[in-house]
């Protein structure tokens, strides 16, 4: 029986690096894959799939309009397929989540989703949640806070450092995102008090590394 996945993680775990490598595998050993990404990522990246370690392999976009279960089923009449594998997939809709179990438990192939489980205001995505709910299989992608415990959240941050509170939940341009831990998210969002009004960990200078490291992940 074929399997929904999903591997989610929150900002710059490495994500799509692992879907490029796991269509990879198929690949290697002859069978076809086919992969999407999310439109409102197409100016950025155009048609493809590109991680961070500068790896990259053509995709379908998809909207919220797209049939994903037609489209498959179609694709499937010109040849074989043998992995469907999603990125940024908590952009999904809860109809496009299910069009996907159906490719799964009707069209026979393994789905493999990718994306994040939270927005920078803690709230789940429409995909995700769906995601979280059906999935047969769920995965979490590691990485780390700054503080080096495991980062769950992220905070969105405007070019000059300051976390943004407030905002749509999609909001693709020049803010930046930070994966932290809990502890240090709620700090960061002004949720819960930080000890010292200069916490060494978070100054100013600390956010620069910080900022830095992103814009160098997102640039590479
Ligand atoms: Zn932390």
């Amino acid at each position: 029986m074929a399997k929904l996945y999903f591997s989610y993680a929150a900002m710059n775990a490495g994500k799509s690096t692992i879907l490029l490598q796991a269509s990879h595998n198929y690949q290697e050993r002859g069978m076809q894959t086919l992969l999407y990404t999310s439109s409102l990522y197409a100016e950025m990246d155009k048609r493809s799939i590109t991680s961070r370690i500068g790896v990259t392999a053509p995709a379908e976009l998809y909207d919220s309009q797209l049939d994903l279960f037609e489209q498959v089923s179609k694709r499937l009449e010109k040849g074989p397929l043998h992995c469907i594998f999603v990125d940024e997939a908590q952009f999904l809709t809860r109809e496009q989540v299910w069009q996907l179990a159906r490719i799964a438990d009707r069209l026979g192939l393994p789905v493999m989703c990718y994306g994040l489980r939270t927005d920078f205001q803690g709230n789940l995505f429409a995909g995700s949640s769906e995601l979280l709910a059906i999935a047969d299989v769920l995965r979490e992608v590691r990485t780390i806070c700054e503080c080096g415990s495991k980062a769950t959240m992220v905070v969105r941050m405007d070019e000059r450092g300051n976390v943004l509170t407030q905002g749509d939940q999609v909001a693709i341009g020049k803010d930046i995102y930070v994966s932290l831990c809990r502890k240090h998210w709620e700090e960061q969002t002004g949720r819960w008090p930080v000890a010292g009004a200069n916490s060494p960990k978070f100054s100013f200078s600390n956010k620069e590394d910080t900022l830095t490291t992103t814009r160098k992940r997102t640039a590479g």
